[in-house]
């Protein structure tokens, strides 16, 4: 496993050892807002556990990730109620991973809205921590009836 430890950004959120805006942490995964958001919302689940892509990591922790999607898809759609949500997880650089730890991005997507993964820009931190607070309390509150 290359890149662990202190030199992996997603290992350092996921022991609170670098900022994020946090939606939720247990003891195996974690879902934080993407610090350069493809549209507001855009969300990544990871395993606590450090794992390059999808070639490495366990499958516990991938359907623990998977559990942990759902909850958050459910989430977005009952807090922003986009058209629709894309879920996009990359494995190698060709494939256009760009950070070596295992993620999946949840990203909340308007109807004839372009999907341009290289144009994006840094989201203001205090915006995105008001809006993972919120998410996290959803998360929280369980589903609405
Ligand atoms: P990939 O391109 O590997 O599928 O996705 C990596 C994602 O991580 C990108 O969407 C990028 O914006 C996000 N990202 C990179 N560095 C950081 C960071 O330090 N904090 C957060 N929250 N997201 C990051
Ligand atoms: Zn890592």
């Amino acid at each position: 496993m290359s890149n662990t430890g202190d030199s992996c950004i997603f290992c350092l959120i996921a022991r609170g050892d670098a900022p994020a805006a946090l939606v939720y942490r247990d003891d195996r995964v974690l879902a934080f807002m993407d610090l350069f958001p493809l549209s507001r919302g855009h969300l990544l689940v990871v395993p606590r556990a450090h794992a390059e892509n999808i070639f490495e990591i366990s499958e516990a922790d991938m359907l623990e990730v998977a559990a942990l999607q759902l909850r958050i898809a459910a989430v977005l759609k009952a807090e922003l109620d986009p058209d629709g949500i894309a879920v996009y997880q990359a494995n190698g650089a060709a494939a256009g991973q760009t950070v070596f730890h295992y993620h999946v991005h949840l990203i909340p997507r308007a109807d004839g809205e372009g999907f341009d993964f290289a144009n994006r820009k840094t989201a203001d931190r205090g915006e995105l921590s008001r809006l993972a607070a919120r998410l996290m309390e959803s998360l929280q509150r369980g589903p609405q009836n």
